[in-house]
């Protein structure tokens, strides 16, 4: 993504900004329309919503958050997209995935096949989640596209957009298919000491699902759902200067802050200014997750039987094990996503959390760089869950060689389950209500002069 300098200012003609923290971009008149507003979801900065070339994408000049962007055609090409995922979809999921050869046994698996196994040696709860995250989550996210995109072609929004849409954000999350792609290609190159490996149609299917899945998403902008949207002429979308606004999380709709208007009204989410109890919330699951991991690293994630014989692995043996193979590559990234990114995802939320409780105003930016970071890598560690599903639904040759599920493998899939979930309760706004604000309850004077739109990077 390239930069180039492109500016538009927007002079802020003595806007407040009130005490909960929100900046008014007042209009001479003192009032404001709210959708012609946008407020950054990561700092909770008030902005006017000014049209950027085609291409651009508006960032906040506060915390470098994305506010949106300018895609041209997005709904056409968007659309196109989804239906090639679907289609590429089904291919990954009704094709042999990869076949094994190994002194003339043949086995050939799909990709259900991994879940499957899990489910077979007792450990439901494990093949259910790598069913869900692979196969079931990722379908529901591109049909319910699907399913919005197609009416609003021809103009209008089909029944229950909002309900669809909340799911699409919430099953995204969950969707975590390059994790997948990332954890098969460790196993073919694990398993290459022990048979020849051979990537089917359905992986050629699941490559290809994965490149126009992630262009489908960069192209999709929810805007151009909500121009059919009955809510842009709905009353109290004015906003006066005195008054404070609420942003819904999920679709980014801007309201009074009124007791009647707490349910948004374009996806029906609940708004309020901050998540509530975001930082109780965020310490149970960090608490759960921390306790999680010690079995997770104590019992066995999973046991390697050649001919018969075999010792169960923990992740660290595992990753020792994978050292004295000589796969040094390998054993890198499984230390990296099963050890490092836990722990560093425990500190630094466990640290933001702390700072948050304590009222710092250290720093606002990179706090928020550090919250964006543990949120990007924080479902890479799942690769070692992939990994040992794809490897017991691959390997089961019989006595010749099997490769057995361990109960550590679940300990740790519940405390990756746990940060994801401890990362997304955490309401990064939090970061920004203690920066300093001067007896007026005015920010400081560098953010008075101008509220300025930055428009970095193309996209096409
Ligand atoms: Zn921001
Ligand atoms: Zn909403």
């Amino acid at each position: 993504m390239s930069q180039y300098g492109f500016y538009t200012t927007y002079t802020h003609e003595g806007g407040g900004f009130d005490l909960a923290g929100l900046w008014y971009a007042k209009r001479k008149s003192g009032r404001a329309i709210v959708t012609d507003l946008v407020a950054c979801h990561e700092c909770d900065m008030l902005f006017h919503r000014d049209d950027i070339p085609p291409g651009a994408r508006a960032d906040c000049t506060r915390c470098g958050g994305e506010l949106y962007r300018n895609i041209p055609k997005s709904l056409d090409r968007s659309l196109a997209l989804y239906i090639s995922t679907l289609i590429f979809m089904i291919i990954a999921n009704f094709y042999p995935f990869i076949t094994m050869q190994t002194s003339g046994i043949e086995a050939t698996s799909l990709v259900f096949s991994g879940g499957l196994q899990l489910y077979e040696f007792g450990m439901e709860e494990l093949g259910m989640v790598v069913f869900l995250t692979s196969i079931l989550f990722p379908f529901i996210c591109v049909t319910g596209v699907i399913y919005l995109l197609v009416p609003a072609r021809f103009g209008h929004l089909p029944p229950l957009f909002g309900p669809v849409y909340r799911a699409v954000r919430v099953f995204e999350t969950w969707s975590l298919l390059s994790v997948f792609m990332l954890g098969t290609l460790i196993a073919i190159v694990k398993l290459q000491s022990l048979a020849t490996v051979n990537p089917g149609l359905g992986m050629v299917g699941f490559v290809l699902m994965l490149i126009s899945y992630s262009a489908a998403r960069a192209n999709f902008d929810p805007e151009v759902l909500w121009q059919y949207c009955r809510v842009k002429q709905l009353a109290h979308n004015e906003v006066n200067a005195k008054e404070k606004v609420v942003t819904c999380h999920t679709c980014g709709l801007l309201r009074p802050d009124r007791p009647d208007l707490h349910r948004c009204e374009r996806c029906s989410d609940s708004m309020h200014h901050r998540r509530t109890r975001s930082v109780q919330k965020t310490w149970a699951y960090l608490m759960a997750a921390a306790i999680m991991l010690v079995p997770a690293n104590i019992y066995p994630v999973m046991t390697f039987k050649q001919l018969g014989l075999g010792s169960p692995d923990t992740i660290l043996s595992g990753v020792l094990k994978l050292m004295s193979e000589g796969l040094f590559g390998l054993a890198f990234i499984v230390l990296f996503a099963s050890i490092v990114v836990p722990l560093l995802k425990l500190t630094a939320l466990s640290y933001l959390l702390y700072s948050v409780s304590n009222k710092s105003d250290w720093r606002p930016r990179d706090r928020t760089l550090l919250y964006r970071m543990t949120q990007l890598v924080g479902a890479w560690s799942m690769v070692d869950v992939f990994l040992v599903g794809l490897l017991s639904g691959l390997v089961s040759f019989g006595l010749l060689a099997t490769i057995e599920p361990g109960i550590g493998a679940t300990f740790f899939c519940a405390a990756v389950i746990l940060t994801i979930m401890a990362a997304h309760t955490f309401d990064p706004r939090l970061i920004w209500d203690n920066t300093t604000l001067d007896e007026n309850g005015y920010p400081p004077p560098q953010q008075e002069e101008a509220v300025t739109l930055e428009i970095v990077g193309t996209h096409r």
